[in-house]
């Protein structure tokens, strides 16, 4: 099954090998992949989304009938970012996983120039789009889509999984308005539970991954991002914009907390309150 289709995902899909491969494994349903699957089989729709490498569309599978979204990567700007490992990544990952709450992975294919991954369509689209329409969530929604986003992430934790990339831009809203985890880009099968890479959206990056050095981190870096989510949902805003150290709430909360200082010794000086980057910002001074 999925499981033997990953074990093709080997460096050749990436040069410029002419053979187009296709996978005869990965899940028989709801769309049967007994046969080889290519470009042909399917009908294209209306774009769904843009991703980083190309296009989501809307596709028929027309032996089936069956609805789903077809991921094109475009080869060259995979190769040219150097990206291969994380393309590849995506698919060995995504294709061992099976829940509700995750976009369902049917299979991929390859041509010259583009590699397609078929997964589940979800019919509600981003969730951040939602949250931008709505503003914020109610306490209740925000504590529903949190559990159904957290037992997700306890789903992917007990297969050894990270998700690492976990935003409102990469949760989709399935047919019954239910949270899916989509995009496994970043995410990793890590059985030793522990990591050197830096990566992930800025926002969301939980401090251990920003620490200088080699910042070693584990699966709680989804517990982080889980809690940034729900602020979020909550209040319509990320809590640290940009990075944690560099917002402006947070540049001005740092000059107003070095002059509220209990201790009058430790009260920055004038001339240092003159100096920070809070009023370097807005004041210009000859
Ligand atoms: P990026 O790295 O920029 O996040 P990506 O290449 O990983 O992009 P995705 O995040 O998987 O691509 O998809 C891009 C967009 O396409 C999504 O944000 C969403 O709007 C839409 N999309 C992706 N998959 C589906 C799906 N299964 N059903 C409906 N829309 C989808
Ligand atoms: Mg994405």
């Amino acid at each position: 099954m999925a499981a033997t289709m990953v074990q093709h995902v080997t460096e050749s899909i990436f040069p410029s090998s002419a053979a187009s491969r296709s996978s005869q494994d990965g899940p028989a349903k709801p769309v049967d992949l007994s046969k080889h699957l290519h470009l042909g089989m399917f009908e294209i729709g209306r774009p769904l989304g843009k991703g980083k490498f190309g296009r989501v569309y809307l596709v028929k599978h027309r032996p089936s009938g069956y609805i789903c979204a077809l991921k094109v990567l475009n080869k060259i700007e995979i190769c040219h970012d150097g990206a291969e490992v994380h393309v590849r990544r995506e698919i060995e990952v995504h294709s061992n996983l099976k829940h509700p709450g995750i976009i369902s992975f049917y299979g991929w294919f390859h041509d010259r120039r583009r590699i397609f991954l078929l997964i589940e369509y979800a019919s509600g689209g981003e969730l951040y789009k939602t949250l931008r329409k709505e503003g914020r969530f109610s306490e209740r929604r925000a504590a529903k889509y949190a559990a159904q986003v957290a037992e997700s992430l306890r789903y992917l934790h007990s297969k050894n999984v990270m998700h690492r990339d976990l935003k409102p831009e990469n949760i989709l809203i399935g047919l019954h308005g239910e949270m899916k985890l989509a995009d496994f880009g970043y995410s990793v099968h890590a059985p030793s539970n522990r990591r050197e890479t830096l990566c992930g959206t800025l926002d969301y990056l939980p401090p251990e991954m920003l620490r200088p050095g080699r910042p070693q981190y584990n699966k709680a870096v989804d517990q982080w991002t889980l809690g940034v989510l729900t602020y979020e949902f909550l209040t319509g805003e990320a809590p640290f914009e940009d990075s944690p150290m560099m917002t402006k709430r947070r540049i001005a909360k740092d000059f107003v907390h070095s002059l509220l200082t209990l201790d009058p010794a430790k009260r920055i000086p004038f001339d240092k309150a003159l100096s920070h980057p809070w009023i370097l910002k807005y004041c210009e001074r000859s």
